[in-house]
């Protein structure tokens, strides 16, 4: 009898673990690390995944802190930028990694991602890969995720456009909802995109290209994808002027409902297949800071629209005196501002 419960244990344990697997949700978390990148992403299969690290050390690693995160399956690096691997550095220094996606590209004018290229290979379970457009990683059985984008053959540059048009550009689905990650690839990259995957790019949600700036996001590329959802990561009051108007009203023209991370992390749910009836649509968590401000301009009758809209004259006077600003405050730390210095 003791016998026959400990199989009955065993059975129950694995109906129930499958079970909850069948249940699982794949969860998006665009994390909220100022002017930068990260999303944190959670698979139904219980493994983790992190595209990119912001610019700061602190934002990304408290949000880590806060999901008790001590290891990541999935490191992907989308373009050596300081506002995408900075915060991967201390992500390596503090936890345990099995994976890590790397496109060639050397960034001439950076010592920090080679840094953090370092710091991977030290991790001695960790792996660094370097995957080629079309591949599909293996994250999860249940989903699918395609590289559309990326650069396959060693280069070096200090170009900041041909830096993010490397940038790794994924393609996640799951249970039929597809999620369109683009790190900083500008409209050069998505009509390669678009020459390469013509008829398997819509997608429900939408990381928009480069913070949404006016590089990315071109109607052509938005006419393919038709994003219910776009999220744009960016800064409040960044230097750059991102996001732009003009590439909010484009992906507003294509039907994207507009998410921001500058206020808060955003989140996106997608539900297991057999919780689809319950929850017909993914559940995103709206949150827009100054929505009325920022994004309620609509598209028929564009209102007053009051994103403090800069002339090139007063951008670049705005990133001059913030790079001053910069220097005066950091001073000794060097490789932030040489690179700050590249960026401008
Ligand atoms: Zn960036």
């Amino acid at each position: 009898m003791k016998k026959f419960t400990g199989l009955f244990s065993i059975f129950a344990f694995i109906f129930f673990f499958f079970a909850s697997l069948a249940d699982a949700q794949l969860n998006f978390y665009f994390v909220n690390v100022g002017q930068g990148d990260a999303t944190y992403i959670e698979l139904p299969n219980g493994k983790n995944a992190l595209i990119d690290g912001g610019p700061t050390n602190r934002l990304i690693n408290d949000f880590l802190n806060s999901k008790n995160v001590t290891h990541i399956d999935h490191v992907v690096l989308t373009h050596p930028h300081s506002d995408h691997y900075i915060g991967l550095k201390k992500v390596f220094k503090t936890r345990t990694v099995s994976n890590f996606y790397d496109s060639r590209v050397e960034n001439i004018a950076a010592k920090g991602d080679n840094t953090l290229r370092e710091q991977a290979n030290a991790q001695r379970a960790c792996k660094t890969h370097f995957p080629k457009i079309g591949e599909k990683l293996n994250w999860d059985p249940s989903v699918d995720v395609k590289v559309l984008n990326t650069c396959e053959t060693p280069f070096e540059t200090r170009n900041n456009s041909k830096l993010n048009n490397c940038s790794i550009v994924l393609k996640i689905t799951y249970n039929g909802t597809t999620v369109m990650m683009m790190g900083d690839a500008e409209m050069p990259a998505e009509a390669e995109i678009l020459k390469r995957f013509p008829n398997e790019l819509k997608s429900y949600a939408l990381k928009a290209g480069h913070h949404g700036s006016d590089t990315a996001s071109s109607e052509a590329f938005l006419a393919k994808v038709q994003p219910k959802v776009a999220i744009l990561s960016f800064g409040a009051n960044n230097k750059y002027g991102h996001p732009d108007y003009d590439a909010l009203m484009r992906l507003q023209k294509y039907g994207a409902q507009l998410f921001a991370t500058q206020a808060e992390t955003q989140t996106l749910f997608l539900p297991a297949p057999g919780k689809r009836s319950n929850a017909e649509q993914p559940q995103i968590k709206a949150y827009h800071p100054n929505e009325q401000l920022m994004f309620d301009f609509g598209i028929e009758q564009p209102v007053e629209v009051s994103i403090p809209m800069l002339t090139d004259e007063q951008k670049t006077k705005t990133k001059k005196n913030k790079i001053i600003k910069d220097i005066k405050k950091f001073g000794s730390d060097q490789e932030n501002i040489s690179e700050q210095l590249q960026l401008f």
